[in-house]
């Protein structure tokens, strides 16, 4: 089995034929491991969940979120969630800043689009600014807070994307002013 085969069943499991209600077992279909139903032939495909994410800047620094919810409790990520089926990504971005952040938001530009191995989620990052609001968080976060830039809690953050995508827009403002 290659490794995006076995990285494959990490990602999602089904339970039962969606179209029979019979039982899955996992095949080789063109190359790649899918569940199958052993009833009536039906191939289960996963997919990819679609998140959204904005780096926002606050009067020079950067806008954070203690996650108070599994996965990385504790940890702190940029304002974001999964993108509504039909809803543009930017919408999305902006919709997660004002629910997780308190922060009504004008997206920018795109940072990254940030996908793993075994990992279900495709998470598209913008940069932001705030508009109106007021940073509060909501029951989902443990704390919320604006951080200067050399005070960034690297050790801290909740997913390799957070670091990957603070990485790629810290890169882009090195040659701007952050407002
Ligand atoms: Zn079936």
């Amino acid at each position: 089995m290659s490794a995006s085969q076995t990285a494959t069943r990490h990602v999602h499991k089904a339970w039962f034929c969606e179209r029979c209600g019979g039982p899955l077992a996992w095949a080789e279909v063109e190359g790649k491991e899918h569940q199958t139903c052993g009833h009536c032939g039906w191939v289960v495909y996963i997919d990819p969940k679609v998140a959204a994410g904005v780096i926002l800047a606050l009067n020079g620094e950067i806008v954070l979120l203690k996650r108070g919810i599994p996965p990385s409790v504790g940890k702190w990520v940029f304002p974001g969630g999964y993108v509504d089926a039909g809803e543009p990504t930017e919408r999305a971005a902006a919709r997660e800043a004002l629910e997780e952040v308190g922060l009504e938001v004008e997206t920018e530009e795109l940072i990254g689009v940030y996908s793993y191995e075994g990992n279900r989620v495709i998470l598209v990052v913008y940069s932001g600014h705030a508009v109106g609001g007021t940073l509060e968080g909501n029951f989902e976060a443990l704390d919320v807070r604006s951080f200067p830039l050399d005070e960034i809690p690297w050790d801290d953050l909740a997913f390799p994307s957070t670091r990957s995508a603070i990485e790629d827009w810290l890169k882009r403002i090195e040659t701007e002013t952050v407002s």
